[in-house]
């Protein structure tokens, strides 16, 4: 995340092969299209350059796989990295066939787990081909040779049908798409563990989805970008916001493998506890934002506390059960692994005003406080325990406590509406965990 804006990488798969004694083949290049769509989607888009394609991880939100021409050993790590953070993904034509492809790998490797993954590629490629060549007849419907010409992007378009409850029928919303297509290879097997979500009418695999474990990853063998096909490049995107959607409290614990970068926030709160003086980054750049905002209307604004370590949350919890017992701990105190500010999207803010540090709810903060809630959903921040529904979220007011939420339109949706994340709930898909 690069100020608050999702950061999609993109792999540089055209090979611009020279002499083979040139000191300077292996040249490694992007196709403008798939940035321009990025772009478009409201995203950063970057270029992972493929001698240290690890380096890169840690900046990106979401990936694109394009069609190329040329595969990287090391681009496999990408599908690891998507794997493991839930990241969403997209491959595109050839993309599509190195998903399968890896997917395929892991499984040939299960009956022979002394090779590697590069072993086990080796080792299957002759007696079970992972790709192949299209059959003649079906050549002419899927391998075009398309240039910017708008004729011939409309030449190269084919019917695809779509299965109902896949991520393609949740992007398209419709059981059948008019797409440009351009390939001579196709996917030869799908593993077990992807769903075929569509295919063409004479039945070639037009997109696989890994969606176990929270993974969210798709791979279309026909060509988006060249019909500015905004749905599945603004899926990506949105996508990638969706891990802030998230419901926390008495009841639901947080979800495992939630991957959050937590930065230091230098705070000018005197109260501040140090080790809280954390946020998400996205949030460290929404709530920057928003002091910024404040500023403007006079308002001077801080962290009071941010990011919590769990370790910390469970000494609060006990500490106060010794003191005041554990009915009243549980009224006012999150259990551990309950608190939103275990996961640092959750922030106190404190206020200056004359000069003075506050952070209660008093008469003086009450006009600053009721300004802030009016402008915290531009920066994607919900008020998390409102007046009057102490009920529902089980916690009294807190007109410090607020909530980042990932998307600008869901916090408007739930603070134009006085609603709870609760009650956002029945109407939006919200991640939690029980157990
Ligand atoms: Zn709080």
């Amino acid at each position: 995340m690069i100020k608050g804006k999702v950061v999609v990488g993109i792999l540089p798969t055209y090979n611009l092969k020279n002499e083979d004694n040139d000191p300077y083949q292996d040249k490694a290049s992007f196709v403008r299209m798939y940035e321009q769509r990025i772009i478009e989607a409201g995203a950063i888009p970057i270029g992972l350059l493929n001698n240290n394609i690890e380096n890169y991880f840690d900046i990106c939100d979401a990936y694109v796989w394009p069609g190329g021409n040329s595969i990287q050993k090391d681009f496999y790590k990408v599908f690891e990295d998507a794997i493991k953070n839930h990241k969403p993904f997209l491959g595109i034509c050839l993309g599509m066939q190195a998903m399968a492809t890896y997917f395929n790998i892991l499984e040939d490797n299960k009956k022979n787990k002394e090779l590697s993954f590069y072993e086990t590629y080796e080792a299957n490629k002759e007696s079970k081909p992972y790709l192949v060549r299209l059959e003649e007849e079906k050549i002419s419907n899927h391998s075009h040779y398309v240039t910017k010409d708008e004729e011939k992007i409309e030449n190269a378009k084919h019917k695809v049908k779509i299965e109902k409850g896949t991520i393609m029928d949740d992007i398209y919303k419709t059981d059948t798409i008019n797409v440009p297509s351009m390939h001579t290879y196709i996917v030869a097997r799908v593993p077990k563990s992807l769903t075929i979500s569509s295919r063409t009418e004479d039945g070639t695999i037009e997109s696989v989805e890994y969606t176990k474990n929270g993974a969210c990853m798709l791979g279309v063998q026909y060509h988006p970008e060249l019909i500015k096909d905004y749905k599945i490049f603004n899926w990506l995107v949105e996508r990638s916001l969706d891990k802030y959607k998230i419901l926390v409290n008495k009841e639901y614990k947080i979800p495992n493998n939630l991957y959050f970068k937590i930065v230091t926030y230098d705070s000018k709160c005197p109260s501040i506890d140090k080790r809280e003086s954390l946020m998400e980054e996205s949030v460290y750049y929404a709530f920057l934002e928003l002091k910024k905002a404040m500023k403007e209307k006079g308002y001077e604004i801080d962290l009071q506390s941010g990011y919590r370590y769990t370790i910390d949350q469970e000494e609060l919890f006990n500490r106060i059960v010794e003191e005041k017992g554990i009915e009243h701990t549980n009224m006012f105190v999150a259990k551990p692994r309950h608190s939103e500010h275990e996961t640092g999207l959750a922030i106190d803010v404190c206020a200056c005003i004359d000069g003075k540090w506050n952070f209660e709810s008093d008469e003086d903060l009450n006009i600053l406080f009721s300004y802030l809630h009016s402008i915290i959903s531009d920066y994607g921040f919900i008020l998390r325990y409102p007046k009057g529904k102490e009920d529902i979220t089980g916690y009294g007011y807190e007109p410090w406590h607020l909530r980042y939420v990932g998307s600008k339109e869901f916090a408007k949706e739930i603070m134009d509406n006085n609603l709870t994340l609760e009650e956002a709930s029945n109407s939006y898909t919200l991640r939690y965990s029980k157990k």
